[in-house]
């Protein structure tokens, strides 16, 4: 939120208390925004508004982080009565414990000050601090009502922050307000209250300001009392309840140093503050604040932290379990299905998953946690103050459960899921970035464990992901070294007689481990940047072998990557040149997947390869989400149907409707309708009767090296018998055997 933050319990949370914060929190941050405006409207210089943006920013999150280190001593505080030392990081000038309902305070905070300290500031701090009485969650209000708090109620704190100024020395305030800090007693109920708020006030000194600046990435900043004045030179005022300051920066651009002839280019924008702001006003906010909170570390879309800010907040609770004891959870997590929803619905309605994401996963969580997005469909949680590993499972459970429900975007409901990679620290790291290794590792596993689903860290992954590198250098090495062998799988007459194509898949010889199929390196491939040698080395292969092959077609799969790079098409035509292969007999088989990320590109290629004769196919039709939107766009000439449907033909009735009305969609639309995956004759007979083209699976064939498809051709294209691939007509249950790769026998 800005300047504040309100972190809320969602039991607990009202409408009207996250008004009320929000109101201050805007108030202060439209003041900020429009003296920026108005400092910017006098000089009318681009790079100077930058650093007011900049500045703006950085004195944000710098307060951001003050407040989260106050409040880790609030949650320290119980203990044995005794004050933890404060973190040197962010020296307190100040340190108050207040009574919220009198805006007094009870006492100062050991070398902190004495309560009598607090008068001069109480002015300043009395709009803070109704924001925070006026909170009307039942943990705080039936604590001021009765003057007791139950035990057992959840921490309910409540934080903000702003900078105020008194007697013309700027100060960063940060208030908690705690409903359930074991207290002294003596001194919580003074004054018959035990709510109280922990009022943190560091004095705007050279080292803070130095860091805002240097984070902001500017000139010396100061905080003077009144702003130059100079003729020409941009000064802002907030008025205040009895404060005002401003931060002065000496811009150091040549395009200022050219405006401000007179010599110094003194940009003012000042700061103030909360107290002060009275209660009205509504509209307009919504926009300023928005873009305050991108200002302030916060992700534009989702409102949510960024990534840099929650790292920063990660290393806060890190250093504190560091000298405090305890644990966290770190959750990375990443929605399943964003990409078709982005793809299919458009953007838009990808902004309003992405944006009804984030308020679930909030509601979902806690109101210690903090849930960030680090862009795209990634999201993080840090959970704190963990007591076992089973209240961290159990919060990966919850967000799970509200991301399978269905999201309503327009006149249409999507799922989305999500899976997560969860890892705690200090037990699986005690560095920040090593533990976000961690559970982004996890994260992996997840993934690749089939989705939609949490994966706890354990150190195991370590090796496997130094597996991983190890078969990416191994397949480096391969690609280079004549290690990859393509292998070509039949592509069949209706009547399963007459060889009318085949399929190229790419098998990689491994010295040790043998034959490995694709489905073991293609990924790897894809993900490490191999996908593109792999791709060419296939491409050419088949070209060279399809002269061999008389006059069939010969399909070659491309991967999205591949097909997405700008040099893919010259490729393929240099390719045809150089091994004279004629274009109308090559196939491309591609997915969805490759017209994802930019349709437009995607159709030109595809109109420049049909240009030049190549044949497409869409591949493992029906597993995308989008199918028909690309047929009904692009140009191709055939579909496959994705062997999926075609493994539960005789068990679902619905497969077998889908397969049908694909079958008759690809005819109507004047596309070849090849099925793949045929294995029985159940199967076969089914799609013969539906109309579908040509048919490709083990029934036919497996994939077998070249020479078995010369052999083929050799014999007029007549297909070998059909190979029983349930012998003894046994039952056929979900998967068939797990087959040796074909021909390697
Ligand atoms: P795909 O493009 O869907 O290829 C068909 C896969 O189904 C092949 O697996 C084939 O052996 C298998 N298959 C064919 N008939 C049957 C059947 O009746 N029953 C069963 N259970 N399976 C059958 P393979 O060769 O393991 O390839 C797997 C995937 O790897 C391919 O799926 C394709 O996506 C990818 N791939 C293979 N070669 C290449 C390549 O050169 N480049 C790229 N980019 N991807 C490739
Ligand atoms: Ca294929
Ligand atoms: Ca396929």
């Amino acid at each position: 939120m800005g300047l504040a933050t309100s972190r809320q319990h969602k039991d607990v949370a009202s409408p009207k208390s996250l008004m009320t914060i929000s109101l201050v929190t805007s108030l202060t941050l439209v003041a900020m925004v429009l003296v920026l405006a108005w400092g910017r409207g006098n000089h009318n210089d681009a790079a100077e508004t930058e650093d007011g943006r900049s500045l703006q920013s950085a004195a944000a999150r710098e307060l951001l982080l003050q407040t989260r280190e106050l409040e880790g001593l609030a949650a320290a505080a119980p203990r044995n009565g005794q004050w933890p030392t404060l973190p040197d990081a962010r020296k307190f000038t100040h340190v108050f414990v207040v009574d919220i309902a009198k805006n007094s305070a009870v006492s100062g905070l050991k070398e902190f000050g004495q309560a009598a300290d607090y008068k001069p500031f109480a002015p300043l701090l009395k709009g803070l601090l109704a924001a925070l009485r006026d909170d009307s969650r039942p943990a705080l209000r039936g604590a001021l009502a009765d003057g007791g708090v139950d035990a057992a109620s959840e921490q309910a704190t409540t934080n903000v922050g702003a900078y105020i100024a008194l007697e013309n020395v700027g100060y960063a305030a940060s208030i908690v307000a705690i409903a359930d800090l074991g207290l002294d007693a003596a001194a919580a109920r003074v004054n018959g209250a035990r709510v109280v708020a922990l009022v943190g006030l560091r004095r705007l000194d050279s080292e803070f300001l130095n860091r805002i600046a240097s984070n902001a990435g500017i000139g010396a900043l100061g905080v003077v009392a009144q702003p130059s004045g100079d003729a020409g030179l941009a000064s802002a005022i907030v008025e205040g309840s009895g404060g005002r300051a401003f931060f002065e920066w000496r811009a150091d651009r040549p395009g200022d140093r050219l405006v401000g002839q007179i010599g110094t280019m003194l940009v003012s924008f000042a700061a103030l503050f909360a107290g002060l702001l009275a209660w009205r006003t509504t509209t307009g906010l919504v926009d300023s604040e928005s873009k305050a909170k991108r200002l302030a570390g916060h992700d534009l879309l989702s409102g949510l932290p960024n990534r840099l800010l929650f790292t920063d907040i990660l290393e806060i609770e890190l250093e504190k379990i560091e000298e405090q004891g305890g644990a966290l959870a770190l959750f990375y997590i990443d929605l399943d299905r964003f990409k078709e929803i982005n793809d299919s619905f458009g953007h838009e309605a990808g902004d309003r998953v992405i944006v009804a994401v984030a308020r679930r996963m909030q509601e979902t969580l806690r109101a210690t946690d903090t849930v960030a997005r680090f862009g795209g469909d990634e999201f993080a949680i840090l959970q704190p103050n963990v007591k076992s590993l089973y209240d961290s499972e159990q919060l990966a459970r919850r967000v799970l459960a509200a991301l399978r429900e269905p999201f309503d975007i327009g006149d249409n409901q999507v799922r989305v899921g999500a899976s997560i990679g969860m890892a705690l620290g200090p037990a699986d790291a005690r560095d920040g970035e090593v533990l976000m290794h961690c559970a982004d590792l996890a994260l992996y596993r997840a993934k690749t464990a089939g989705r939609n689903r949490f994966v706890v860290f354990n150190q195991t992954m370590v090796a496997q992901h130094e597996q991983r590198r190890t078969t990416e250098q191994e397949l480096r090495f391969a690609i280079d070294n004549d290690q990859l062998v393509v292998y070509y799988q039949p592509i069949v007459s209706i009547d399963g007689r007459k060889l009318v194509g085949v399929e190229a898949l790419v098998r990689w010889n491994h010295p040790v481990r043998g034959m490995v199929p694709p489905s073991e390196f293609i990924s790897l491939a894809e993900s490490r940047g191999l996908i593109l040698p792999l791709g060419e080395y296939v491409l050419r292969q088949a070209c060279k072998d399809a002269r061999l092959l008389g006059g069939i077609r010969v399909a070659v799969n491309v991967s999205a990557i591949q097909f997405r790079h700008r040099n893919f098409v010259q490729t393929v035509e240099n390719m045809l040149a150089e091994t004279g292969l004629d274009p109308a007999r090559l196939e491309l088989e591609l997915t969805e997947g490759v017209v994802v990320d930019d349709a437009d590109e995607a159709e030109n290629a595809m109109i420049d390869l049909r240009a030049m004769g190549v044949r497409l196919a869409l591949d493992d039709f029906g597993t995308g989400y989008s199918s028909l939107i690309y047929l009904r766009r692009f140009a191709f000439d055939k579909i496959k149907i994705d062997r999926s449907f075609l493994e539960s033909v005789e068990s679902t009735g619905e497969s077998a409707i889908i397969v049908h009305s694909v079958v008759h969609l690809g005819r109507a639309l004047g596309l070849t309708v090849t099925a793949e995956g045929i294995e029985t004759p159940e199967q076969h007979r089914f799609l013969q009767a539906l109309g579908a083209h040509e048919l490709q699976g083990y029934m036919f064939s497996r994939p077998v090296p070249v020479q078995q498809i010369i052999a083929i051709c050799e014999n007029n294209y007549v297909m070998p018998p059909p190979i029983p691939v349930y012998p003894d007509d046994e039952v056929k249950t979900a998967a068939p055997s797990p087959a040796p790769l074909a021909g390697a026998a």
